[in-house]
């Protein structure tokens, strides 16, 4: 016997199959949205559509944006010499919020795990290559400070050093296995003031 309507299952099988969200706050959340009013329902479920078609990435760092260069790319008082290399676009949004980085960036939508099976072409690294031609003066590395980013940083550096262009990678004052987003502002200053060249 089905302990809810077929309809709340549904929703809640399809709320719980998203990332950080268990059985429990899947239920709660169902529940929540049965009881909101039809209009906020609608409003939310078309805010998803909406975000879900208008979101694309940068022609330049590949970040999400609604345009098609994001606010940083478009942004001519930018240092668009110097370009951060980091995994997705919440690391970017952790060093933006700290409103000291003056470069731009570079989004590679995930780091290499040979365990996982990603290798360097399933993220975005032919596309940061294809920068360099342009007149870059340093790459920042600000992967994660994994396995997975660490494997990355020095696959990275191997491939920049040949090129003659500076290659540094933030200092590991940031936790082991942290990600970008969770640490704290003025970590985040410290490990990009602190970096050495790779
Ligand atoms: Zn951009």
């Amino acid at each position: 016997m089905e302990l809810y309507s077929g309809h709340i299952n549904r929703l809640i099988d399809e709320l719980a199959a998203l990332p950080g969200i268990g059985t429990k706050s899947a239920q709660r959340l169902a529940f929540h949205m049965i009881n909101m009013p039809r209009d906020k329902v609608e409003r939310l479920a078309k805010t998803m559509v909406d975000a879900r078609e208008n979101v694309c990435y940068c022609k330049e760092c590949y970040t999400l944006t609604d345009q098609e260069l994001c606010p940083v790319c478009s942004n001519l008082k930018r240092d668009h010499n110097t370009i951060m290399v980091v995994e997705n676009a919440r690391d970017l949004a952790a060093y933006e919020k700290t409103g000291k980085y003056e470069g731009v960036y570079h989004v590679l939508h995930g780091a290499i795990s040979p365990m996982l099976g990603i290798g360097p072409n399933d993220i975005r690294l032919k596309e940061l290559m294809a920068r360099l031609e342009g007149d870059v003066k340093e790459v920042i590395v600000a992967t994660n400070s994994s396995l997975e980013g660490e494997t990355t940083a020095m696959y990275i550096g191997k491939l920049i050093k040949p090129t003659g262009i500076k290659v540094t990678r933030i200092a590991s004052g940031v936790p082991v296995g942290g990600d970008l987003e969770y640490i704290d502002e003025v970590t985040l200053l410290r490990a990009l003031e602190g970096r050495t060249e790779l």
